[in-house]
């Protein structure tokens, strides 16, 4: 299944078109995506009806919405691939980093973005959302309780991330718009295998990341594993799963985003999203 959030509403994108998910359900499922995670067992089955559209073709960027506005939870992932943490100057974690980005940062695929200083960097990461969730999910059940997934941007403020002693992820990666996820949700059924899922950020159209999904340190499914023995799952929330190396932050020398400058994110099979920095 590829589902967006077109003008505002749930559409499934169709081998037959755009398929507007209250119109043709009679009413049965919302137009609100965010309700469809809190029955997502039963909207799979009548959304499995439909062919899927073919290729990964996608709507207009300034048509589409986030695929979960307002999550309870944004759950974030820090050094997940080996040469991301070099970069980065640090070891390979024993157990996974994990940090909040604050939902208040959650922004559709197409929206501008406010630099907000002069050491703003690009993340493009997988970003897992959660359909049904709960706790204590074992790693072979995992995709049960994903709903699937799409591409987003961890953006940070490195100067606000390294103020002080000991650093604080979360707070640099909270700003409006530092949290776009798009363009689509994809289930895993329809997803290529994670070796040719490559996700790809350039920013002023030079490529900075390009790397397997394959490369993740802790696959998705161990991520959920480890995460829901602590928290429960909600449905909706978002799981943003590590970035590759080529970050603005572990170059030589340093490169940060400035004014006008646009970044756009893409991963095989799910499509591609951009924003521009004012
Ligand atoms: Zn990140």
């Amino acid at each position: 299944m590829r589902l967006c959030v077109l003008d505002g509403r749930s559409t499934l994108l169709t081998a037959e078109g755009e398929v507007d998910v209250e119109t043709a359900s009679g009413g049965r499922f919302s137009r609100d995506v965010a309700r469809l995670y809190t029955e997502w067992t039963v909207f799979r089955l009548w959304a499995d009806g439909f062919e899927d559209a073919p290729g990964d073709a996608q709507p207009e960027l300034d048509r589409l919405g986030a695929l979960s506005p307002s999550p309870s939870q944004v759950l974030a992932i820090g050094l997940n691939y080996v040469d991301h943490a070099a970069e980065s100057g640090f070891a390979v974690p024993e157990v996974p980093i994990v940090f909040t980005k604050f939902p208040s940062s959650v922004a559709g695929p197409g929206e501008d973005v406010r630099l907000t200083g002069d050491e703003v960097d690009w993340e493009i990461e997988i970003v897992a959302v959660i359909g049904t969730g709960g706790r204590s999910i074992p790693a072979e059940r995992a995709w049960e309780a994903i709903a699937g997934l799409t591409i987003g941007q961890d953006y940070s403020d490195r100067a606000v991330q390294f103020a002080g002693a000991p650093v604080q992820f979360s707070l640099g990666k909270s700003f409006a718009g530092f949290a776009p996820i798009g363009p689509v949700l994809v289930t895993p059924d329809a997803l290529p295998d994670p070796a040719e899922v490559v996700l790809e950020c350039a920013v002023a159209g030079e490529i900075m990341q390009r790397a397997p999904l394959a490369d993740l340190i802790l696959p998705i499914p161990a991520l959920i594993e480890f995460l829901s023995d602590v928290v429960e799952l909600r449905p909706g929330d978002l799981v943003f799963t590590g970035t590759p190396p080529g970050v603005g932050f572990g170059r030589e020398p340093r490169r940060y985003l400035a004014a006008g400058e646009t970044v756009r994110s893409s991963a095989t099979g799910i499509g591609w999203m951009s924003q521009t920095f004012r």
